[in-house]
């Protein structure tokens, strides 16, 4: 069930992944970036941490995503900071009212999310940024959604769509971000951002499993 619990598992659980994976997206970001991809997450979600307490009693999966959009816009900075602030906004405001989230409402959130990013970043699918990550899951999500399968299968299948984009991203020109100051020498590396995207999104899946 994708209730409020589930959302702070998500929470709880992406907070732990990027911390585990922070060297990772450092990495992937010091090769067509600067290096601070990993750093500016694990502080974003370890802020938003201690604030999960506040959450009153009767908090909706909604409130707990929108406490995370406004710490990570506060936290996070550069453009991860805004691009995943507005993610999380977006999505929060797609689930608002609900307890509990169904299959469509999955579609809604992650739809509104992805949406979010493109209309801060104006990145295009295949621009080599995490909209190469976010695309694919709201399309298999969506195809998920059209097969009859219930929440958690929606969510597994956007997180495999997600995981798929983000090494799809590896032999892509970025045209987006830092990453498109380089022209053909980001050609071979992964966009640090849809490999953080996936991440969170099996989170969010195995949240729900
Ligand atoms: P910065 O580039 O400011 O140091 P981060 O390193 O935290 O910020 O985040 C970089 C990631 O942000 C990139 O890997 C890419 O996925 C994403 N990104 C950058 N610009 C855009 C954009 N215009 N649209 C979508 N995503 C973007
Ligand atoms: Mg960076
Ligand atoms: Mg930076």
């Amino acid at each position: 069930t994708l209730n409020t619990d589930w959302a702070v598992r998500w929470i709880k659980g992406s907070a732990a992944v990027v911390s585990e994976h922070r060297v990772e997206l450092i990495t992937l970001d010091r090769e067509i970036g600067d290096g601070d991809h990993g750093e500016n997450l694990d502080r974003g979600f370890s802020a938003v941490l201690p604030k999960l307490d506040d959450l009153p009693a009767d908090a909706t999966p909604g409130d707990a995503l929108k406490l995370v959009a406004t710490t990570l816009i506060s936290t996070v900075g550069g453009a991860a900071g805004p691009l995943y602030g507005t993610a999380y906004l977006k999505a929060a405001g797609a689930v608002a009212g609900h307890a509990e989230l169904d299959g469509e409402a999955v579609v809604a959130m992650l739809t509104a999310a992805r949406d979010g990013i493109v209309l801060r970043g104006k990145a295009e699918a295949g621009d080599k940024t995490m909209v190469d990550a976010w695309t694919p899951a709201v399309d298999a999500a969506s195809s998920a959604l059209a097969d009859g399968l219930g929440e958690a299968a929606i969510l597994d299948a956007a997180a495999t769509a997600a995981e798929a984009g983000a090494r799809a991203t590896e032999p892509l020109v970025a045209r987006k971000g830092r990453a498109s100051y380089l022209g053909e020498r980001a050609i071979g590396h992964r966009d640090p951002g849809a490999q953080s995207s996936a991440l969170l999104l099996r989170v969010a899946a195995d949240a729900a499993a």
